[in-house]
């Protein structure tokens, strides 16, 4: 039988963030059920996903990583109920198999449902917001059922303390045919708009611009530090071409913040989340 939580020490972060670097965890507990998750949350404490909106200090976290594993979907009687550790592309593709209309536009994100409720991701007019219900969270005591409002969900963000537990979504009927179509589509505007390779997808928020629009137009694409460079593509993507260090990554960042705002006076705020001292 398996256990509820694997705990693990000295943990290296780059296998666990889409970035593919940053030090190690102090301590790394794998969570697969609730009483896992209640037995493993202490004060120095972070929950992470996929890690795919990370960038993870060289020096790594002097804490608990808590690595969010508990899984499965249900139907409920007017969409799912997901827990927080099933990724939105296998979540998208349960809906499209099962006629569910709504989160097509998530099959593309490389989060889980955790981190996309703490962010509230989005995509092409979309985000997780308009889907929830409501959402189960470990407040450090106990669980507890939050409604869409307190969630205090906006453009790429939240505002509840705890770690999401699982997330009723109301979603509608659709035909497969109409989501295998939809799917199809926003994978073929990812392909030609983003980028391949290590990211964390936009590092920066877009305002009344795209972010990437200041970055292009300050002529940074294609700006390299050590094994990073701001994408040719997409100038809102940093890419680690497999060499990059964190400090690589963050040095690029706070040069388009730097030559955004000596230019056009716009200060960028970041939505990649930075784990560990920089
Ligand atoms: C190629 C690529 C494309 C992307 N495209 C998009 C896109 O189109 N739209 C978009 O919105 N994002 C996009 N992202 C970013 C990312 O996938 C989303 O932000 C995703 O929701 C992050 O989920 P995660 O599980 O990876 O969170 P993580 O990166 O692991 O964590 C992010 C934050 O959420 C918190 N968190 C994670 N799990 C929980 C939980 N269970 N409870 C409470 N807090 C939690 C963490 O503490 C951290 O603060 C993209 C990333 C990549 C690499």
């Amino acid at each position: 039988m398996r256990e509820n939580v694997l705990t693990l020490s000295n943990v290296p972060l780059g296998n666990f963030c889409t970035y593919h670097t940053g030090g190690n965890a102090r301590l790394m507990k794998i969570v697969y059920d609730v009483s896992g998750l209640v037995e493993s949350a202490e004060g120095d404490s972070v929950v992470i996903g996929c890690g795919s909106k990370l960038l993870v200090s060289d020096d790594g976290y002097d804490g608990t990583v808590i690595l969010m594993r508990i899984s499965g979907i249900r139907r409920t009687d007017d969409g799912v109920y997901a827990y927080a550790g099933v990724p939105l592309p296998a979540l998208s593709r349960y809906c499209e198999n099962n006629s569910l209309k709504g989160l097509a536009w998530a099959s593309g994100i490389p989060g889980t449902v955790g981190g996309a409720v703490k962010l509230n991701a989005g995509a092409f007019g979309f985000c997780i917001g308009d889907y929830v219900k409501s959402v189960d969270v470990f407040d450090g005591k106990g669980i507890v059922t939050l409604t869409k409002e307190e969630l205090g969900l906006s453009y790429r963000q939240s505002n509840f303390d705890g770690i999401v537990v699982g997330a009723e979504l109301t979603l509608t009927e659709g035909s497969k045919e109409e989501l295998l179509e939809l799917r199809r589509n926003y994978f073929l505007k990812r392909r030609s708009t983003q980028p391949r390779g290590f990211s964390c997808g936009s590092v920066f928020k877009n305002g009344d611009l795209a972010a990437g629009h200041y970055i292009e137009q300050a002529g940074l694409k294609g700006l390299k530090q050590g094994g990073a460079r701001i994408s040719d593509k997409h100038a809102n993507f940093i890419i680690n071409d497999g060499c990059a260090t964190s400090k690589d990554i963050y040095t690029l960042i706070r040069t388009a913040k730097a030559e955004v705002k000596s230019k056009f006076g716009v200060m960028l705020s970041e939505e990649v989340i930075y784990l560990g001292k920089f």
